[in-house]
């Protein structure tokens, strides 16, 4: 009977080290996901940085006049809180509400006319 214990446990042991592994893997890859998605936010911001450069020089725009626009644009959805939460777009075929990150409807596939900053 010991035996039979002691090889349940060696299995429920196994299953935990392949579980294991496969989190660590996972966690590995969510890592590199994150470290490439840090990567590309930090050449939109240069990307925003250099067009924010032009603005001003080109057109005379205040820095005082850029982050008061910004504080418009975040409070467009009511709150000001460094987001802007877009509703989501009526679906022309079928009518249901299509988050506003999808370009097709996910009932019936219609296009959905996208917000481009969404
Ligand atoms: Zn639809």
């Amino acid at each position: 009977m010991a035996r039979f214990w002691g090889g349940m446990y060696g299995m429920s042991s196994m299953a935990a080290h392949i579980s294991a592994g496969e989190a660590r893997s996972k966690a590995s890859d969510a890592k590199a996901g994150v470290e490439e998605l840090s990567a590309r936010l930090d050449r939109a911001v240069m990307a925003c940085e250099a067009m924010w450069t032009f603005v001003h020089e080109k057109l005379g725009v205040t820095e005082e006049e850029f982050v008061e626009r910004i504080n418009e644009i975040d409070m467009s959805d009511g709150q000001l809180d460094g987001k802007v939460r877009r509703p989501p777009n009526a679906c022309p075929g079928c009518g249901r509400a299509v988050a506003s990150r999808f370009p097709k409807c996910l009932y019936c596939g219609a296009l959905v006319s996208r917000d481009p900053f969404a």
